[in-house]
């Protein structure tokens, strides 16, 4: 099977057999039961499950589920478009078994991601997974062009005895402090050891910036790969958390003021085997490729936002000076600007120069978070796309003149804004297609009435233990 290719009724060829075999070994490992999972338009990541024994007949036929999950809420309210939202119909869910895993932290289960197909075997329009992949599979076939991506995930972690609408940073000590991570200790061993027997590639852990706030970033894989394995990463932090006692949060803030979780996305794209971002004679090795693909994902950022930072509460986080990159300007190992162009270290720059997007969060899914920054990018390199000069420093200094100047703009400062700027993105929202563009706009919108008349804290409250 590739990894490449849609499900089918009745399994792809030889999917069902290595079901079998897969499920007989995975008793003989104590699994019980596989959790399929998939996330909605909200940002929220939904289950089902099948037990073992079932897996083969999951691979066969798929595993049921509503399309109404398509425009379901962070808050689980249900919205409509003219296509979604309707109580009629089911799905299939298909599970990846190329990237079935055993939980380490939740024993007796294993993990898969899903697609999801019609029951007439038509690839659902509403499916996140299924856009990336065919919007990686297009650039590959039209360009020649593959990617690599990594999302970096930053969570906060509260105690678990805490009432639900309070939060109380589970660890103190200073940002990047020892303090911190020595009063974590075991739960930050236990999280190494939990990734690493599930085969996830951790680069580094660290402390953050705000209270009782980590980051985990891992190593890139295709986008598909890269964006399953953010998922991943975040049930695997859940399960680790919760076996310690403790809560934690991927909300883009946890409290209405300060710093919040990031989820920027780092993204290179290559051709021929060279990363088109560190083997060039531009700016900073970037070949001319490269610039075009970063104009195009800083000329389309204002609409990305809607995508990227899909949540009231994500526009808490995105205010200046606290590293989420709230302008559409690029700069060299630049963070306070949205797109961070990052060089590597001499020696290794070939390998690992690559593009990171600061304007996310991990309210965003990241299926398409993914596919528009490279729906964006590909429009760069469609239109040769000129890369504007770069800044240093921090936007928020230049007065309105410089700013027009350089054609620095801050991105939209509210979800309103945000999905206003969507709606004019006709290459973004060709991108998604008429169902999934739709589906972002009724699930935004909904989020905007959710919240209104709710002051900052209570928006940060409504969100903060939904991702
Ligand atoms: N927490 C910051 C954010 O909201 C990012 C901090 C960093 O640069 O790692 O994006
Ligand atoms: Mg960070």
């Amino acid at each position: 099977m590739t990894p490449l290719a849609d499900p089918v009724p009745g399994g792809r060829p030889g999917e069902v057999e290595r079901a079998v075999a897969l499920a007989s070994e995975l008793a003989g490992r104590g699994v019980h039961g596989v959790v399929f999972a998939y996330v909605d338009t909200a940002g929220v990541c939904r289950v089902k499950t099948v037990p073992t024994g079932k897996l083969a007949a999951a691979a066969a036929w798929g595993v049921g589920m509503s399309p109404v999950f398509d425009t379901f809420l962070a808050n689980d309210a249900i919205v409509t478009t003219d296509v979604l939202g309707s109580p009629d119909g089911d799905l299939r869910l298909y599970a990846d078994l190329d990237r079935l895993t055993v939980l380490s932290a939740q024993p007796g289960w294993a993990w898969a991601p899903v697609d999801r197909i019609t029951q007439d075997g038509a690839a659902h329009p509403g499916c996140s997974r299924t856009f990336l992949r065919r919007l990686v599979d297009r650039a590959e076939r039209e360009e020649g062009l593959g990617f690599l991506a990594g999302i970096e995930i930053e969570w906060a972690v509260g105690l678990g005895a805490a009432p639900d609408d309070t939060f109380v940073p589970a660890v103190s000590g200073p940002a990047y402090g020892a303090i911190r991570q020595v009063g974590l200790s075991d739960y930050a061993a236990d999280l190494l050891a939990a990734c690493a027997a599930q085969g996830l590639d951790v680069e580094q852990f660290h402390p953050e910036y705000a209270p009782g706030q980590f980051e985990l970033s891992v190593a890139p894989l295709d986008p598909v790969a890269a964006a399953d394995r953010s998922v991943l990463v975040r049930q695997t932090i859940r399960a680790v958390s919760a076996r310690h006692g403790l809560k934690v949060s991927f909300a883009p803030v946890v409290q209405a003021q300060g710093v919040g979780n990031g989820g920027h996305l780092h993204l290179s794209a290559w051709y021929g085997g060279e990363n088109l971002h560190g083997t060039g004679d531009r700016r900073y090795g970037m070949t001319a490729g490269a610039e075009s693909f970063t104009a195009g994902v800083l000329a389309h950022l204002p609409g990305l936002t809607a995508v990227t930072a899909p949540s009231p509460a994500s526009y808490l986080r995105l205010k200046p000076s606290q590293w989420a990159g709230v302008f559409t300007a690029w700069g060299r190992e630049t963070r306070e600007a949205g797109l961070r162009v990052v060089t590597g270290t001499a020696g290794q720059r070939g390998r690992a120069a690559n593009l990171e997007v600061k304007p996310v969060d991990l309210a965003a899914n990241p299926y398409l978070a993914l596919g528009c920054a490279i729906a964006a990018g590909l429009d760069g390199i469609g239109s040769a796309a000129v890369l504007p000069e770069e800044i240093t420093g921090d936007p928020v200094r230049f007065d309105a003149a410089e700013a027009r100047a350089r054609g620095v703009r801050r991105l939209p400062v509210s979800l309103t804004e945000a999905v206003a700027e969507f709606r004019e993105d006709e290459v973004l929202r060709a991108a998604l297609g008429p169902v999934l563009a739709d589906a972002v706009t009724a699930v935004r919108e909904g989020e905007i009435a959710a919240v209104d008349g709710l002051d900052d804290e209570r928006v940060a409250a409504a969100y903060r233990w939904k991702y």
